[in-house]
């Protein structure tokens, strides 16, 4: 039994980030560096908690999507150097530089405006350059109709004072789907991306860092790998999709987790919820929990999805409110208030897949993750064997 309660908590194993991270190094080899991507705080972990657990496991670089993200790191004691994926206000320059922070730079025109606040600032920002190779997201398009312009300009740029173009990058956009049509898409991006590197060294330009592998990539195509690899989903234990499954040996770090407020039996053809979607059989028992849409559990899965307790599978009935929700527990003995219910995760022998939900939702495991509500304290469980059982830390 812990030694707190809390109403709905996110559970996060820190040996289990621990084991991804050090699966990750066995991929890859001691010769390649990592780059742990720990933006939207660490797919919902905790950003400062996660990295932690990644730096001392060796990580090299850390990615995030904003300035905002990079400076919370900081200010959580990660040292080592950190990329900004996405977009900073050209007017950040001075700031990016002082607290050694890299800038991805995808086009002339933000080049141009980030050289032109750095020169202001006297200052020099570390930048990577972002081809785009086929997601047609950020960077320099790199497809044959626009190929030399982007390569003139990216010459053009790293000759920009207050910047210093020490990394190239490019992102996939189907690596994680195994068939004929989206693998070779993926070899085509990977090889407008080699073109790209070769066309600039030949005007004299070259990188010390050179990446474009996401996890799907780093798991199936290790020839990409290159100089360092950008893994997200797979730090936290999850494939990017059923199509790497079996890939890497991943333990899930995150457990979704609420408490059994009240459990009542109702009387028969009692309706549930707002709207009464849902009509209660005779001898029904309800199981009152308090989670709901504002703790990031999707209204849509009213009427739908599953929650775990004392080992068993208790429907959602009625519609999901703001703050709880509803369990049908009549078909599971002695449910009491206070016991723990397993939203998605591991509960005993009974699993409730994220997979499950994200399905239910139209959507993927990373939405789901990072989704849960700002509100859901993380709870850490310290490696395993270490500090034991009573380390739990809530924070
Ligand atoms: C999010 C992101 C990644 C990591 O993606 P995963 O699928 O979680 O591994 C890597 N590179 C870029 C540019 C990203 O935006």
């Amino acid at each position: 039994m812990m030694d707190f309660l809390k109403r709905t908590w996110v559970q996060i194993r820190l040996d289990a980030l621990a084991h991804n991270f050090r699966q990750i190094r066995r991929q890859v080899g001691p010769g390649c560096r990592i780059m742990a991507v720990v933006k939207a705080d660490g797919y919902g972990h905790g950003d400062q908690q996660v990295s932690q657990v990644f730096q001392e496991e060796g990580a090299d670089w850390f990615a995030v999507s904003n300035i905002e993200e990079a400076m919370h790191l900081r200010q959580g004691g990660i040292v080592k150097p950190i990329l900004i994926l996405g977009f900073t206000p050209a007017d950040q320059a001075a700031q990016l530089c002082a607290s050694r922070i890299s800038q991805t730079v995808f086009s002339l025109d933000y080049a141009r405006a980030l050289s032109s606040q750095a020169a202001k600032a006297g200052v020099e920002v570390d930048c990577h350059i972002k081809l785009d190779t086929g997601m047609s997201r950020l960077g320099f398009l790199c497809d044959p109709a626009h190929f030399d312009r982007s390569m003139e300009e990216i010459t053009e740029t790293v000759a920009l004072p207050g910047l210093a173009c020490t990394g190239v990058f490019t992102h996939f956009a189907c690596a994680d789907e195994a068939n004929e049509d989206s693998d070779r898409f993926t070899f085509e991006q990977f090889q407008r991306f080699q073109q790209g590197v070769a066309a600039l060294e030949k005007k004299g330009v070259r990188f010390v860092l050179h990446h474009c592998c996401n996890s799907a990539a780093t798991m199936r195509f290790p020839q990409m790998h290159l100089d360092m690899v950008r893994p997200g989903v797979i730090l936290y234990g999850r494939n990017p999709t059923p199509d790497c499954a079996g890939l890497m040996d991943l333990i899930p770090a995150m457990d979704l987790k609420s408490t059994v407020a009240m459990v009542k039996q109702v009387g028969a053809g009692a309706q549930v919820s707002y709207g009464r979607t849902y009509t209660a059989p005779a001898g029904t028992v309800l199981a009152t929990v308090p989670i709901g849409y504002a703790d990031g559990y999707r209204r849509t899965h009213s009427n739908k999805a599953h929650m775990a307790v004392r080992g068993s599978l208790a429907p959602v009935v009625g519609t999901v409110c703001m703050d709880q929700l509803m369990l049908d527990v009549t078909r599971i003995p002695g449910v009491q208030p206070g016991d723990i219910v397993t939203v998605f995760g591991r509960d005993g022998g009974c699993c409730v897949p994220i997979e499950d939900l994200a399905q239910d939702e139209k959507s993927i495991h990373y939405e789901v993750m990072c989704l849960i509500g700002k509100r859901v304290p993380r709870v850490y469980l310290a490696q395993k064997g270490e500090k034991g059982e009573k380390n739990e830390r809530a924070l």
